[in-house]
């Protein structure tokens, strides 16, 4: 199964992403995780896409289409996929098209994360990421057991830079100029099923299996 989790900044994709991704052995794939993987180690890419993503604006579309069309042509992604972050504009999300249907491929469904915007401020604001493991938290909604520090691996936990407040705000509206028209765009092709993601974490993973489960 081809799935797009869409959804505004802080909705919770990424958190539902990788429970999914290991149910049902689809691969994860997150073009912030990718890009940020890419800065830290100073690629040509990483160079690139740096500013932008200092400053909450989108990494410029033939930049991400070139990368994530590379990480669909990877064997493990044969089987399904979960795109996590990706189409972010129109031209991202027909370039997907293009080249899915090249490969005789096409989207199957777009989750569509539903959340206002207090609660997306609210919970990027406490995001908190593993620096070893790449696991999710946040202070108060998902803190974990010893403070500061991975459940699961022990490693530091960390606050991205454009988690803050500033930030935030930029990011929020990049999302209402550049992505939210995806949601029309999909409900045109008739791709589009809308979550319910404002509620507790485990409560989503509920809904988003429910929608999976359906696809015809
Ligand atoms: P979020 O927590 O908002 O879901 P991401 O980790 O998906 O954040 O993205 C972080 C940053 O990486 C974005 O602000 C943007 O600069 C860049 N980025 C990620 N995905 C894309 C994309 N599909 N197109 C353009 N830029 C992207
Ligand atoms: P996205 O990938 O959409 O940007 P994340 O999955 O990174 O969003 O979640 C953003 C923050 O909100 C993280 O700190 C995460 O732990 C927390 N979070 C995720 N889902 C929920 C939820 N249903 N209720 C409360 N907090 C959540
Ligand atoms: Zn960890």
């Amino acid at each position: 199964m081809n799935v797009v989790f869409l959804g505004p900044p802080g909705a919770g994709k990424g958190t539902q992403a990788k429970v999914i991704s290991v149910e049902r052995a689809m691969p994860h794939i997150s073009t912030g995780d990718i890009l940020r993987e890419a800065v830290a180690k100073g690629t040509d890419l990483g160079k690139k896409a740096k500013g932008y993503m200092d400053s909450g604006a989108l990494v410029p579309d033939d930049l991400v289409v070139a990368m994530v069309a590379a990480r669909l042509s990877e064997k493990d992604c044969a089987g399904g996929f979960i795109l996590d972050g990706f189409p972010r504009t129109i031209a991202q999300a027909e370039a997907l098209g293009k080249n899915l249907s090249g490969g005789g491929l096409a989207l199957d469904m777009v989750v569509y994360f539903k959340v206002d915007d207090e609660q997306v401020v609210e919970r990027l604001s406490g995001r908190r990421i593993c620096r070893k493991c790449g696991a999710n938290y946040h202070v108060q909604f998902m803190p974990p057991v010893v403070e500061g520090k991975c459940d699961k691996c022990g490693g530091e936990l960390y606050q991205r830079d454009d988690d803050k407040a500033d930030t935030i705000r930029e990011r929020l509206q990049v999302y209402y100029r550049q992505t939210a028209d995806l949601i029309a765009y999909y409900s045109g092709k008739g791709l589009l099923v809308e979550v319910d993601a404002s509620q507790t974490p485990s409560d989503v993973t509920d809904a988003v299996r429910a929608v999976l489960a359906a696809e015809r």
